[in-house]
């Protein structure tokens, strides 16, 4: 009755005079009118209503800091969240028991958000602005993914929670994402065909700025594994006997470096000797290198090719086997530039967050100690075009949903301006409030693109029509052949040996 109430006072008295007559068919036609400002506003007072649980779901995962695949009680406690609040979860989707899908509702538009909530090695750290580990050398949320999760999953649920209040009909999805870090698993969500059928994917990531983002900016990526073979000898008694797989790692870098002259400048190759032989007395018969090799979509294969060639050449000058692995391979981010002037519209309308002054010195605090500018915390709105020229940079395997379906993501403002990710100081702030004012701003600028969305089909139209035409350009074809899978076990004794140094500081979610 609200709702028509409204719809009537729009209409004006004299227009309600003129209708009196026909009555019965304008109430009709009121009554499926939605109010979907209100609808939007309802959204945004959920989300205030909801901060603490939210805020403890944030910390409890941040706690637990489970590395990729290894996101046991992270993934679990976002599951028990949004069946709280109606949602159906789907555990080990794609053949990975930590990825999930929560779907509520039923019909068009189906508008999903996603959520990631792996961690990283080594980077523990405490609440504080200064560098203190909660436990040495364990898994920290230097990424932000604890507020991430947890940005996806209070997105999905207020958006839920609007359209059931104001009678809006369609589908609210949440894709659980583990591994983003190491494993990547929308690779295996997308080949899987988790995210068909979805109109719109609305993605989030924590940043040191507020931004909406369209085009393409980041890197299609491989990483390999790359296994060398050789002959175990005495190195000093009888080196003739040995073939050294040490030697051909060496002689793949130095043609790599040779080669970098004469790649296009988006090419970026990076890589480590995981495995370097036991002692410097036995020639090593066994040598692993990981390496990444990134470019954009177009370029990536050729560049592989090259790379490939400077493994061969290091394998054949040494006289050893070699073995190249592909542990997982994804796109470039195509963002779509309709989708991500819609979030930026939005960010308009909610703003920043309002941050307290203890804030702002815990923030120039941290920035202090990491040698950075003391300018505070995010104090403006972004919204970056499509860069003039691709000059190659990092990567995210969110690049593979937006060959599947249209996404753009939105930088929430949850770490100190200047503060590099993959760092101490994001995880100092990531369970305070600075993150959670960050990861609520988000979730209030995602619903409400979703409700505009829902409310303007034409809107819903112009963002899919600008994927139909990105999917004629480049038509989804996944870049790890169909043998590859997840990689599952890749930190599980990692964690298993942190698990029980990190276990008395966990903190439970207040659900
Ligand atoms: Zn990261
Ligand atoms: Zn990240």
């Amino acid at each position: 009755m609200r709702v028509m109430w409204k719809w009537l006072r729009a209409c004006g008295i004299g227009v309600l005079l003129m209708a009196m007559a026909s009555l019965p068919a304008l109430a009709s036609a009121a009554v499926t009118q939605v109010d979907f400002e209100a609808a939007k506003s309802d959204a945004v007072a959920f989300l205030d209503g909801h901060t603490e649980e939210l805020a403890s779901v944030a910390d409890a995962i941040w706690s637990y800091a489970e590395l990729g695949f290894q996101e046991f009680k992270s993934s679990d406690v976002l599951k028990r969240l949004l069946e709280k609040y109606g949602f159906k979860v789907e555990m080990g989707v794609a053949g990975m028991p930590t990825a999930m899908v929560a779907t509520w509702g039923s019909g068009g538009p189906v508008i999903g958000f996603t959520g990631e909530y792996d961690a990283l090695p080594g980077l523990s750290q405490k609440a504080v602005p200064y560098k203190e580990p909660v436990v040495e050398g364990a898994p920290g949320h230097g990424c932000g993914h604890n507020l991430l999760g947890t940005t996806g999953a209070a997105s999905a649920i207020a958006l839920k929670h609007a359209m059931e209040k104001h009678g809006i009909s369609g589908t609210v999805k949440f894709f659980g994402c583990p591994a983003e870090e190491s494993g990547s698993a929308k690779i295996f969500m997308a080949r899987e065909g988790i995210f068909d059928g979805t109109d719109v994917v609305l993605d989030n990531h924590p940043a040191n700025k507020f931004e909406a983002e369209s085009g393409v900016h980041t890197s299609a990526l491989m990483l390999l594994r790359i296994t060398f073979t050789g002959k175990s000898a005495h190195a000093g008694s009888a080196p003739w006997d040995g073939v050294s797989a040490l030697d051909a790692a060496n002689i793949m870098g130095v043609a790599v470096e040779y080669l970098r002259e004469h790649l296009y400048f988006t090419n970026r190759i990076h890589y480590i000797i995981q495995e370097g032989g036991a002692w410097p007395n036995i020639v090593p018969d066994k040598v692993v290198v990981m390496a990444y090799v990134r470019d954009t979509d177009d370029r990536l294969p050729e560049t592989y090719k090259k790379f490939e060639n400077c493994v061969k050449a290091g394998a054949l000058a040494s006289g050893c086997s070699y073995d190249v692995q592909v542990i997982k391979a994804y796109h470039q981010k195509h963002s779509n530039d309709a989708l991500a002037k819609l979030i930026y519209k939005n960010m308009e309308q909610i703003g920043l967050p309002e941050w307290a002054e203890e804030e702002q010195s815990f923030a120039k605090e941290v920035q202090k100690n990491m040698g950075k500018d003391q300018t505070g915390l995010p104090d403006k709105l972004i919204f970056t075009p499509p860069p003039a020229v691709f000059t190659g940079g990092g990567s995210t395997d969110v690049g593979e949903i937006s060959l599947v379906a249209p996404v753009a993501t939105l930088r929430t403002p949850c770490w100190p301006k200047g503060i590099p990710g993959h760092s101490w100081g994001v995880v100092a702030v990531g369970s305070t409030s600075i993150g959670h004012k960050g990861m609520l701003i988000g979730a209030k600028v995602l619903t409400s693109t979703a409700v505009d969305l829902i409310a303007d089909p034409e809107q819903l139209k112009k963002v899919k029509d600008e994927f139909g035409e990105l999917s004629e350009r480049i038509p989804y074809q996944p870049y790890v052949p169909k043998e590859v899978g997840p990689e599952l076990d890749m930190f599980e004794s990692e964690m298993a040996k942190w698990r029980p140094l990190m276990e008395p500081h966990y903190v439970e979610p207040k659900l």
